[in-house]
């Protein structure tokens, strides 16, 4: 085999810093379930960076999320507009809630929810709108909040498990929602195997989250001197992060300027070597517009069609390099069907679903690698 065969895995989880000593240290502490010394200063890091009235680390992404539907008080009748071209738990935490889903579709410039049919499908039901910064671009916000202003009813949620330390116009994604959610799955730019948090951007928000967290128990209140015994005061469930993984994460966090550095060499490596395709018209590549920064959470390519993609697909793992599709449109799934309030047209989730390709990405990517990929796919479509 040559040094140009080797495999080249999608993903490639790392150790980058403190993790395991901090792990050694959640453990010989004593407090390793939720709430520990490591949690709170994971918590520091979050709120710092925010600015946000309060951060909880939960085990994931998708309990944020729930958490969050929990706190909009869901009644019959109800629905949530959420993105077709999403994960689907930014849309079935909703469910759990008992809202009922309307699908939008996308706009093309960050394959975020397009604005316009969120106008479009707007009523008196929707509580909620539910925004995905997708690859850790910003969404178009302005937009949003321009039809948000109508509704005052409906609320916005930021499902920001890609977008960690980007920005929009300045301001940190997971800012502009009432809530906003984070993962930190083995799978995202920062880890700790299975990890999440919600972030509160609302001073009333404040309490109860934690009440949701902790069983439904008001034991935050009893540990601030606020009540003498704790008791079941609410709906909840057990949300809370190990200190352990906490810890793990504190290290990763740690990192976060040289993570994102070299995050952000491999997207500009990929940018660079596929630009002569991209500007033949053969594929198209996500571009950062001058208003946002971002996380660097993929990259992705956009072919002429399906069969091209899946051409490329094919090809790329017979070389051993490990590219992807990514998300089947929600709005025409069972479960989509299955839980949406009224069905709606999403062409433009259907037509990307059809031609994108994610490339391997991860920090320590190599730029030779990452030309060989890129020569790959040329291959492909020149
Ligand atoms: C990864 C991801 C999730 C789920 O995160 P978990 O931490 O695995 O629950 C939800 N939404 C989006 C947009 C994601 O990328």
């Amino acid at each position: 085999m040559t040094p140009t065969d080797t495999r080249i895995p999608f993903n490639k989880p790392g150790l980058v810093g403190n993790e395991l000593d901090y792990m050694r240290q959640a453990v010989e502490g004593g407090h390793t379930s939720t709430g520990g010394p490591f949690t709170e200063r994971v918590v520091d890091v979050l709120s710092e960076w925010h600015g946000s009235q309060d951060v909880l680390l939960t085990t994931s992404c998708t309990d944020a999320l729930e958490m969050s539907a929990m706190m909009l008080d869901i009644e019959p009748g109800d629905t949530v507009i959420v993105p077709s071209f999403t994960f689907v738990t930014s849309a079935l935490a909703f469910v759990r809630a008992g809202a009922r889903l309307i699908f939008a579709d996308i706009e093309m410039e960050t394959l975020g929810i397009d604005p316009e049919h969120v106008d479009a499908l707007m009523d008196d039901s929707v509580r909620a709108v539910i925004a995905v910064h997708y690859a850790g671009i910003g969404c178009d916000i302005a937009g949003l909040q321009a039809v948000l202003e109508k509704w005052p009813h409906a609320d916005l949620i930021e499902d920001n498990a890609q977008g960690l330390f980007g920005t929009y116009r300045g301001q940190p994604l997971g800012t502009f929602g009432r809530f906003s959610t984070i993962s930190f799955h083995e799978t995202k730019n920062f880890i700790c195997g299975e990890g999440g948090a919600l972030v509160i951007n609302r001073p009333e928000d404040v309490d109860r989250p934690h009440t949701l967290l902790d069983k439904g128990t008001n034991r935050r209140s009893f540990l601030l001197g606020q009540v003498d015994k704790y008791s079941w005061v609410d709906t909840g469930s057990s949300f809370g992060l190990s200190d352990i993984l906490a810890g793990y994460l504190l290290g990763q966090l740690e990192e976060r300027d040289s993570i994102l550095a070299r995050r952000r060499n491999v997207f500009d490596a990929y940018a660079d070597a596929l630009a002569p395709l991209a500007e033949q018209g053969l594929v198209s590549t996500p571009a950062i517009p001058s208003d946002r920064t971002s996380s660097y959470h993929m990259f992705y390519v956009l072919l002429a069609d399906r069969q091209t993609r899946d051409a490329a697909l094919a090809d790329l793992k017979a070389r051993g390099v490990h590219g992807t599709f990514h998300y089947v449109p929600l709005h025409s799934s069972p479960g989509g069907e299955r839980f949406s309030d009224r069905s709606s047209d999403c062409p433009r989730t259907d037509e990307v679903s059809g031609r994108l390709l994610r490339l391997p990405f991860y920090n320590d990517l190599a730029t030779e690698d990452v030309e060989r990929i890129a020569r790959l796919v040329s291959g492909v479509v020149a």
